[in-house]
């Protein structure tokens, strides 16, 4: 079955290249609701308004949501502004109460993707609806968990599926509140082409002043859209307070953002890219090239450390390598964590190579 990209899930989204979609992290009173969707609603890229009515708190002392009034809340919101809406669904009980209540789109949260029971249970009630459906990547940087979850979707038939990319949770305190692992919805993308990628800055960055900064990457690596927590007034918030935006905080921030497009026109700007790609590919191979001769000299090495009795791992060696070897790095303008892990991966490779 293949997976449907948001442009095709409502008219009034065809025609766009990226799906923006803002509303507060929770829906609090009708009044911050409708406060809120009507401002958002101002802004023309905008045609998605999200809230959520239940809130997966890891404390049960945190505000937990409004419930099921808020589905109505959130019906008023849409008649008056036209926009559609989209929920968090934690329970078969949740999809159920949003179907009812008309709710367009849907979404899984983290702490839902990470337990594979409560996808399936969901996936039971939304056989034969026709209803789309984002899937937020497990707080774990877990790939398989959140193909797995998608793949639970298109076994019940339903096919009209995002995923969104939240972050992961970090362990200890980064300056992002999630850490993005861009890799893992880039692979995501590499599984399921056709799927639609929806960013959220809000949650990775966690801080307000943070959130273009992740939009920007984000729209860097051709995601297909954004989902940016929005609050009539952020600071008196009942849930994230510290990461949502105001509506014209929001509106000044997609206009500075440059939505760039997946493939151009353009001959000139198509020779410069494939040139430039040209460059790329000889240096992967040549880097390739290294690497082997690289492992050549260390198995023999390992040869002769075996013939001689001399134990595989030194500790010195190993930190004198890493010392010049980052150095020599920095002063070609290579970033010094990063250097640190080739390194790692290299240096393992080789442990593992002349252990055999
Ligand atoms: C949310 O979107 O407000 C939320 C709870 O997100 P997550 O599931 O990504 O933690
Ligand atoms: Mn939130």
């Amino acid at each position: 079955m293949e997976i449907i990209g948001f442009q095709k899930w409502f008219d009034c989204l065809s025609g766009y290249s990226h799906l923006i979609i803002a509303g507060p992290c929770s829906v609090e009173t009708e009044e911050q609701l409708l406060n809120t969707a009507r401002q958002i609603s101002d802004i023309e890229q905008i045609k998605v308004l999200r809230a959520g009515v239940w809130k997966p708190r890891t404390s049960p002392n945190s505000f937990e949501g409004v419930g099921e009034i808020g589905l109505d809340w959130l019906q008023k919101a849409k008649q008056e502004t036209g926009l559609l809406t989209c929920v968090e669904v934690a329970t078969p009980k949740h999809v159920e109460l949003c179907l009812q209540k008309g709710v367009d789109v849907l979404w899984l949260g983290a702490r839902t993707v990470a337990n594979p029971f409560s996808v399936q249970d969901i996936c039971e009630v939304l056989k034969g609806v026709n209803v789309p459906i984002m899937i937020k990547n497990p707080i774990n940087p877990d790939l398989k968990l959140w193909v797995g979850a998608i793949e639970r979707m298109l076994k019940v038939g339903v096919n009209k599926i995002a995923a969104i990319h939240r972050g992961f949770y970090p362990f200890e305190d980064t300056r992002f509140r999630n850490i993005p692992k861009w890799e893992i919805p880039i692979e995501l993308k590499t599984i399921f082409p056709n799927i639609s990628i929806i960013n959220d800055p809000s949650h990775i960055a966690g801080k307000r002043e943070l959130v273009k900064e992740v939009a920007e990457q984000a729209l860097c690596l051709n995601v297909d859209g954004l989902m940016i927590e929005t609050h009539i007034n952020p600071k008196l918030a009942l849930s994230d307070a510290a990461q949502q935006l105001t509506p014209a905080e929001l509106d000044d921030l997609l206009k500075k953002l440059t939505f760039r497009k997946a493939d151009f026109d353009d001959k000139n700007m198509l020779n410069e890219l494939e040139n430039l790609r040209f460059q790329i590919d000889s240096l992967d191979f040549q880097m390739l090239e290294l690497l082997a001769k690289r492992m050549e000299i260390i198995k023999k090495i390992g040869d002769f450390k075996n013939n001689n009795n001399i134990s595989i791992f030194q500790l010195e060696r190993w930190n004198e390598i890493k010392k010049n070897r980052i150095k020599a790095g920095v002063e070609l303008n290579l970033d010094e964590k990063i250097i640190k892990k080739i390194l790692q991966i290299i240096h393992s490779y080789s442990i593992i190579k002349q252990t055999k």
